[in-house]
């Protein structure tokens, strides 16, 4: 008799062990302690599968040859349009991806009344885990100033670069800024702002090699080089990457609570604009080459690291055929471009011809509502399976974290 009583209070006692046990969630239910949130910029789901495409070709094979973040156990559609727009624009699909609320194009973390918005990183950020930012366009750009600061209007870049200082976000990596002395290059340096408020600010990836930094740390690229990283395209050995930022991150926010990166490929979305195909095709393995990094660490931390991939919207429309071209794409055709085009009107025809060559249509050269695919896999990656608005995003980020949204 008391042996039974012993057994059943025992029973009723013990703690819960485990928890839920979700598919994708690699290993139980443990809180998400590393993530990652990637951006493409303007990155839609045509021109995923076309670099598919163009991936299997280029190895001889039909069909398509799958980037890392395809094959992520977990996918979802994601709708993108703003609040006074059915199209939305990078400021306001930003900001809801900051905040989880939507406001009109062109504004940044604020309301439609210009309410302030407090973004996700700074939620991450008061509950003691480091932040990074990294985009491969200037810091002041709609994407990840949605992350770290407030204004009414996204053109504002001096005013939104002022902002970056103040964060405290441990990591800031990128193209450094639009006017980092105002406009009439009269008002102070962002860069001597940033090392006042404690940054160590380095310039190129060979000035980093002196061993940890202890602090906050920006890397932008070497003197001389100013503004957004080149192309994949473009680029000469020693331009800095999305991937060699994102490794340095990695190495300077490593540590004991944990770190939240976010981080954009900016230029997908500045090909897609030119209806540059082959241009936006190497963005995006580049930009894949970068999440190659953040799977390496997902597979040594398997239980506490959360890897998402994601747009904020579609850019040019890329239709994957064209009236009278047949049912196979002729990829070799691109083969030729050897740089980036422009933006101007004569390289128009250049690009309009080869994109008829390749069997391939543009319908825009602006953004368009389609759905982005988030893809994702690691620690609480169950919760971004299915249809979701771009507003849910951060507030399940936070759940993953168990941060209270
Ligand atoms: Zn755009």
């Amino acid at each position: 008799m008391k042996k039974a009583i012993i057994i059943l209070l025992l029973f009723f006692t013990l703690p819960v062990i485990g928890g839920s046990n979700n598919p994708g969630e690699g290993g139980g239910s443990k809180k998400a302690k590393y993530v990652f949130f990637f951006i493409g910029d303007g990155m839609g789901i045509q021109q995923v599968s076309l670099t598919e495409n163009y991936l299997a070709e280029q190895n001889g094979v039909n069909g398509r040859e799958l980037l890392n973040f395809s094959k992520f156990p977990v996918t979802g559609l994601v709708s993108t349009y703003s609040e006074n727009a059915d199209i939305t624009c990078s400021a306001a699909a930003g900001t809801a991806m900051s905040t989880g609320s939507k406001t009109n194009n062109g504004m940044l973390a604020m309301d439609t009344d210009t309410n302030r918005l407090t973004s996700i990183a700074y939620k991450i950020h008061n509950s003691g885990i480091p932040v990074g930012i990294v985009s491969t366009v200037t810091l002041d750009h709609a994407t990840p100033a949605a992350f770290y600061a407030n204004f009414p209007d996204r053109r504002g870049y001096y005013e939104i670069a002022l902002q970056l200082p103040e964060s405290g976000f441990e990591f800031f990596g990128g193209g450094g800024f639009v006017n980092p002395k105002g406009k009439e290059k009269d008002k102070a340096d962002i860069y001597s702002l940033m090392e006042e408020k404690g940054y160590t600010v380095v310039r190129g990836l060979n000035n980093l090699t002196a061993g940890k930094v202890s602090g906050k740390l920006a890397l932008f690229q070497e003197s001389g080089k100013e503004g957004d990283l080149p192309y994949a395209i473009d680029r000469r050995n020693d331009d800095l990457t999305l991937k060699d930022m994102l490794k340095a991150a990695i190495d300077h926010l490593y540590g004991k609570n944990g770190f939240f990166i976010m981080a954009e490929g900016g230029k997908i979305d500045w090909a897609a604009h030119n209806n540059d195909t082959k241009t936006t095709m190497l963005e995006i393995i580049d930009f894949a080459d970068a999440i190659e990094i953040a799977y390496q660490f997902y597979l040594e931390h398997p239980d506490e690291t959360l890897i998402i991939v994601t747009s904020d919207h579609d850019t040019g429309g890329l239709g994957l055929g064209r009236k009278g071209a047949g049912s196979n794409f002729k990829l070799k055709e691109l083969d030729v471009q050897v740089k980036s085009f422009a933006a101007d009107s004569t390289s128009e025809e250049a690009i309009e011809s080869l994109n008829r060559a390749a069997g391939l249509g543009w319908t825009t050269n602006g953004h368009t509502a389609s759905d982005v695919i988030i893809y994702s896999t690691g620690a609480g990656s169950y919760r971004f399976s299915g249809k979701m608005d771009n507003t849910d995003i951060p507030r399940r980020i936070l759940e993953a974290m168990k941060i209270k949204f």
